[in-house]
């Protein structure tokens, strides 16, 4: 077993001679890689509709269990992945970052369904977040309405790659500075404060729209609202 990262300059006959024998070449890297590819505990908690469809996964029809997922933890301390499964309302985002950052290292976030990734059918609504990566970082989306359970664990399997390509050297949450925890938003009578979380979205379009406002607060004192010119006419 080889310590360092990458394949070991191993001769591939002399290998699967080996293989045949019974003795497996590995690098210390791929087997831890491995044992957690193979245990990831999904915390349980689900927040609407898609939610359904994450329990149907873990029954006996589709078999999460396969993947060495089926145990749903009940504490954030012992899971290692956050399945957000539902519709994320602005009251609960708190909440959800707060569960988020009471998780252990390493972590991982896959979303499942329209409403997690961009509010979905509710995506006009008031109270709805549009996507949940404007808080915490999303490792995989799963899109749908509800996205069916074999999408679930595709999306799993999608993880487990990403897992297997992570360097135990580089892996972020060994890197000194590195900041895992984000700040928990405010819920108060105008919705979240701050409205996301800089360090983690960064659309385009909003901080170009911002730009606009601020030069047009610049020139005019005040934003140039055509709804309302509209209206006044
Ligand atoms: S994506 Fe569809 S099924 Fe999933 S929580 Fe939203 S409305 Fe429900």
């Amino acid at each position: 077993m080889g310590l360092a990262s990458g394949s070991p300059t191993v001769d591939q006959g002399l290998k699967s001679e080996l293989e045949k024998e019974g003795v497996v070449l590995t690098t210390l890297e791929q087997l831890y890689n491995w044992g957690r590819r193979s245990s990831i505990w999904p915390l349980q908690f689900g927040l609407a509709c898609c939610a359904i469809e994450m329990i149907a996964t873990a029954c006996a029809r589709y078999d999460i269990a396969r993947f060495g997922a089926e145990l749903f933890r009940p504490s954030p301390r012992q899971a290692d992945l956050m399945i957000v499964a539902g519709t994320v309302t602005k009251k609960m985002t708190p909440q959800v970052v707060r569960l988020y950052n009471q998780m252990a290292e390493p972590k991982y976030v896959i979303t499942m369904g329209a409403c997690s990734i961009a509010g979905g059918p509710f995506k006009e609504g008031y109270n709805v977040l549009q996507g949940i990566d404007r808080f915490i970082p999303v490792d995989v989306h799963i899109p749908g309405c509800p996205p069916r359970p074999e999408a679930l664990l595709d999306g799993l399997m999608k993880l487990q790659k990403k897992i297997d390509g992570q360097s135990i050297e580089s892996a972020e949450w060994y890197q000194q500075g590195q900041k895992r925890e984000f700040p928990i938003p405010a819920f108060g009578p105008k919705g979240l404060e701050p409205p996301y979380n800089p360090e983690v979205w960064k659309p385009r379009e909003y901080e170009q729209k911002k730009q606009t406002e601020a030069e047009a607060r610049k020139i005019h004192g005040t934003i140039h609202d055509p709804k309302q010119s509209a209206v006044s006419q």
